[in-house]
């Protein structure tokens, strides 16, 4: 399948994973737009989170729980960052495999959209 995200995934494009376990992994985003800017999202192929069938909702919560762990990790914790998820054309999102962008280590004060 020509997704980026699982060509990084499956090794066919390097990349420097953060975090890897058997269903989730983080890289750094290519044009970050904080001092910290990490994108976390599950192996799987799941184009958007409108394409998660109520069952396997659990995995928001496991790229959730990986953020928190990489936030921790960097040291952002308490001072605080941002996660998104971008949701198909009108929502933002660029890159048709689901991943949550974990944000910090500056101010982020500006308004959504
Ligand atoms: P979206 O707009 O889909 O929510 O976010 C897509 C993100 O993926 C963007 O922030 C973009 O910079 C990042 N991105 C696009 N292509 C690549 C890539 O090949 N490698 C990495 N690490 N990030 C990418
Ligand atoms: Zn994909």
């Amino acid at each position: 399948m020509d997704c980026i995200f699982c060509k990084i995934a499956n090794g066919e494009v390097p990349g420097e994973f953060l975090y890897r376990d058997a269903k989730v992994f983080a890289v750094k985003d290519i044009n970050p737009q904080a001092p910290i800017h990490y994108l976390v999202m599950p192996i799987e192929h799941i184009p958007s989170v409108a394409d998660l069938a109520p069952e396997r909702l659990p995995i928001v919560a496991e790229l959730m729980r990986v953020a928190n762990h990489l936030a921790e990790k960097e040291g952002i914790s308490k001072r605080g960052y941002r996660l998104v998820i971008n949701c198909r054309r009108e929502g933002g999102q660029a890159v048709p495999h689901l991943h949550m962008h974990l944000l910090g280590g500056r101010a982020l004060l500006g308004k959504l959209g």
